[in-house]
């Protein structure tokens, strides 16, 4: 969510703090600031809009000097989209100016307090609050009055400080949102993000909650906010420019769409022995005693993490005959979860920093459940958290409707299936087939992604609609709701997905003629059951679009238009029956006009409450 860079070294930092901003903006944002210290003197520039506003502005100023510097986009929690609340907020003491991720939950308490002592304040923002109240416990050190307001703080934060009296100095600071370090020649980036940071370096420090690093010229030190050091833990970034760079695409979402096979195969190198007919999980092999007395699974995620969630029940119960459900995280936190000996909670997340499905995995740990991560980026906060993990290796995900983070998931989570299965009632050969079955999904994704044209044609047909329904049964259920998602999420077309079965009990009242209804129709147990499916929907006047198994001519009887994906075992066919949903997706935003890695509303690892 939203985005900090923040810079100290010897170099002009203002281009570099637009282009740190600019890798961010993927994340989803409402406004941007910046704020560049020169001598003893703090300049400011902030713009409601895109970053680019943000530049404009600063070129018609004659821009920033300076080679202390912070930068961000917003995220609007407490107070309108406008420039008076856009970051960096200063004091009204001292010449402070800060940045900051998350939500000050306390801000109305610290703010009347702050009011008493005389302060006025300029915004409707929590951040505000902090920026004032570093200042006035200000007493010629800033690393100190950082920790003193933070003592006083609750909630959550990442936040860049600096100060006009201090000109050598950058304090950071980290509690719930993600920050790092990054660690460059006589110079150092701050990210919330590694997007921003490893265009200049690959060394960087993720802070752990509670610590506050004071950053010079020359090094830094790192401690909690009683100032107890804290030793850093220097890591590589895995990741290169190019991953975040768009290429030929026209925007993020379609190139990740279209990098899916090459994502997955990089997911399942290495792991898959088919020959022995077992998978090969580092992650987790050490848990291996505890893992064979699994009795229940608990898998918790959000939006389309807990789409994959869903279907990793379905192929735990199915498969490796465990017992498993898929659960929000924010429910589960919250509502007093009974975990009992014995049970393994799978806390899913693209950005494994999601703020709900952190908490439920705390939540969770409390109470004596083995915690397992399925998370892309490396060292992110659930990665570090759990006790074994398995990362889903599909590279930086920019676009903020996620694709091939979902499938990553999927396969992770078909990869732990097998696992967890063969130390029941899974035998070898069933293994190793279902194993072979997954080596060949890259090969048949891409010829799904050959039909694109296709599915564009398809989807221009029903664009002016603005209901659409998805339906599916069994693994694809979830595929259903991930299809009504992804469509919502950047076509702002109304959406919904639900079992197909559930159609009747309610949502067939909203069938009218020409309704668009996108069943999930490939070969499996139920198929005679959503043929049934689709004639209720045509008997009201629906439009069928189906995703049906490539030979099936059945089915080009029955429906409106049909979109072949190729055969496949049917608890791994999520994997495939996705895809179409994605490109239609994809496509109906494009085609109304809208910013597809931008959505309004909408950011890229939601890491408040
Ligand atoms: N709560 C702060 C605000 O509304 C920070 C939002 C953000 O994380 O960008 O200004």
């Amino acid at each position: 969510m939203c985005g900090i860079v923040a810079y100290i070294g010897s170099k002009q930092c203002q281009q570099l703090l637009l282009e740190g901003l600019k890798r961010l903006e993927y994340r989803g944002y409402d406004s941007a600031g910046m704020a560049v210290l020169d001598g003893s003197k703090i300049t400011l520039a902030r713009a409601v809009g895109k970053v680019s506003n943000l530049e404009d502005k600063l070129e018609e100023t004659g821009g920033m000097r300076g080679t202390l510097g912070l930068a961000h986009t917003r995220w609007a929690t407490h107070g309108g989209v406008t420039e008076a609340n856009a970051h960096p907020h200063t004091d009204d003491r001292v010449g402070i100016a800060l940045i900051h991720n998350g939500i000050i939950e306390n801000y109305a308490s610290l703010k009347t307090y702050l009011e008493e002592k005389g302060h006025v304040f300029k915004s409707q923002t929590d951040t505000e609050v902090l920026a004032m109240l570093i200042g006035e416990l200000y007493e010629g050190d800033l690393e100190k009055a950082v920790q003193a307001a933070l003592r006083e703080v609750t909630g959550a934060y990442s936040i860049a400080v600096i100060c006009e009296k201090e000109p050598d100095t950058l304090v950071v600071a980290r509690k719930g949102s993600p920050l790092m370090l990054g660690i460059g020649n006589g110079e150092f980036i701050v990210g919330s993000d590694p997007s921003a940071i490893i265009a200049h370096t690959t060394q960087a420090v993720p802070l752990e909650d509670y610590t506050v690093a004071k950053v010079t010229r020359s090094g830094f030190r790192t401690s909690d906010i009683h100032d107890v050091p804290v030793t850093p833990k220097v890591m590589q970034l895995e990741m290169d420019l190019e991953q975040i760079e768009l290429g030929s695409f026209g925007h993020f979402m379609q190139k990740e769409i279209f990098e899916q096979p090459k994502a997955l195969r990089n997911t399942m190198r290495g792991r898959l022995d088919t020959r022995e007919g077992r998978v090969v999980l580092g992650g987790v092999s050490k848990f291996d005693k505890e893992l064979t007395k699994t009795r229940r699974v608990t898998l918790t995620g959000q939006g389309t993490a807990l789409h994959a969630a869903m279907i990793g029940e379905y192929l735990l119960e199915d498969l490796a005959k465990i017992p498993a459900v898929a659960e929000y995280a924010s429910e589960f936190r919250y509502r007093n979860p009974i975990v009992e000996d014995n049970t393994v909670v799978i806390a899913v997340s693209q950005s494994g920093e999601t703020a709900d499905t952190l908490a439920a995995l705390r939540e969770a740990k409390e109470r004596g459940a083995l915690a397992m991560g399925v998370v892309n980026v490396v060292g992110s906060s659930i990665a570090r958290e759990t006790d074994a993990g398995v990362y889903l290796r599909v590279g930086p995900e920019i676009g903020v409707a996620s694709t091939k983070a979902f499938v990553g998931q999927v396969a992770v989570l078909s990869m732990l299936t097998i696992y967890l299965g063969r130390k029941r009632y899974l035998s070898a050969d069933q293994c190793a087939d279902l194993m072979r079955e997954m080596e060949l999904i890259p090969e048949k994704m891409e010829r799904i992604l050959e039909s694109d044209a296709r599915i564009r044609k398809v989807t221009e047909r029903y664009i002016d609609r603005e209901n659409w329904l998805f339906l599916g049964r069994g693994y694809n259920y979830p595929t259903a709701l991930e299809g009504a998602l992804k469509l919502k999420e950047i076509s702002y077309i109304h959406a919904e997905g639900m079992p197909a079965a559930e159609m009747k009990h309610g949502p067939i009242a909203l069938i009218n003629d020409g309704m668009p209804a996108v069943f999930i129709a490939n070969r499996g147990r139920q198929y005679d059951k959503v043929m049934s499916n689709i004639q209720e929907v045509k008997a009201r006047g629906g439009r069928i679009i189906a995703v049906a198994t490539e030979g099936d001519e059945q089915i080009k009887r029955l429906a409106d238009e049909v979109l072949f994906v190729p055969d496949i075992a049917e608890p791994l066919s999520p994997m495939l029956t996705v895809v179409p949903l994605q490109l239609m997706a994809y496509h109906a935003a494009v085609l109304r006009g809208h910013d597809v890695d931008k959505p309004r509303n909408l950011a890229k690892s939601v890491t408040v409450e």
